[in-house]
């Protein structure tokens, strides 16, 4: 045993703690190769949740603790929209501040994580059936960086944006993200960032304080959804208009849902599928996130 070690284990059991648990439970956080990173889908819901301090960004910030630390993050946002898709190519994305009416400290928000482009490169010759294409123009939405502000706060990860070819149906964007799901032996997390039930036009903005206040049929497709997720029948979830007029409501544009769609074709039979932040806000938007790992 090395010098070093010895006195380090001396340490531990002073303190009470195991040497092998400790260095088990580093281990753990560190991915290797062949060992695959966690899928997540994120509802982010408002861009507030980036600088407040609540429920769902403490779930956040306890995740990017628990999964494994990735070497790249990838994330698909609902906010940005192609013909055509992109990933992000550039060695420093910029913050991009893609709302209104929001107090000035979000405003001020920046998160400076470094770009990837070899890994951007890379992810081009993943697919046979689409071209992906480089962007050198976009940056990071807050699609992706609400959530990533809290779950890596450091912003010390490498971050590339994956944008959504709009005209698409959900069967493009789930054989697709079939295609990327080997970045998950490479130690890259791949997020799907949207909302499940996402409709602003129906938002109750006299309630959007009131916790887990939802619309009945709010709470009836989430349900749904989730059962769907669970029992991985995913053929429904990809034809969401077949799915009655709750699911229409839920989705009246589809931009918020399918990010979710790319998160369910990364899922592959050996994950595990949990579900967090299940919880319907203001009536018509759920915060329904899951973990795939
Ligand atoms: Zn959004």
């Amino acid at each position: 045993m090395l010098r070093s070690t010895f006195i380090q284990q001396l340490v531990l059991t002073a303190l009470g703690m195991s040497y092998t648990n400790t260095l088990k439970k580093i281990n753990q956080r560190l991915p290797t190769a062949g060992n695959k990173m966690p899928v997540l889908f994120v509802g982010h819901g408002s861009p507030m949740n980036a600088i407040e301090d609540n429920e769902f960004s403490q779930r956040w910030a306890k995740m990017g603790q628990e999964i494994p630390q990735p070497t790249t993050v990838v994330c698909i946002s609902a906010h940005w929209l192609t013909k055509g898709t992109y990933i992000t190519a550039m060695e420093q994305p910029t913050t991009i501040h893609d709302f209104g009416g929001f107090p000035k400290d979000l405003f001020d928000v920046q998160y400076p994580a470094p770009g990837h482009p070899e890994l951007a490169n890379e992810v081009t010759q993943l697919s046979t059936t689409n071209k992906i294409q480089l962007d050198h123009e976009w940056g990071l939405d807050h699609g992706t960086w609400s959530v990533l502000k809290q779950m890596y706060p450091k912003a010390n990860i490498p971050v590339l944006q994956l944008s959504i070819d709009y005209n698409r149906p959900a069967a493009y964007h789930f054989a697709l993200a079939k295609e990327l799901a080997s970045l998950r032996n490479k130690g890259v997390l791949l997020i799907g960032s949207g909302n499940m039930v996402h409709n602003l036009s129906m938002v109750a903005w006299n309630k959007i304080n009131e916790p887990e206040y939802g619309f009945d049929w709010a709470h009836e497709i989430n349900t749904l959804f989730k059962q769907h997720i669970s029992s991985r029948n995913f053929n429904p979830l990809l034809n969401y208009e077949s799915l009655g007029a709750a699911a229409k409501l839920a989705i009246p544009t589809p931009d918020h849902y399918y990010p979710m769609i790319y998160s369910l074709g990364l899922i592959d039979s050996k994950d595990d599928i949990s579900f967090f932040n299940d919880k319907a806000v203001g009536g018509s938007l759920t915060m329904t996130s899951f973990k795939a790992a």
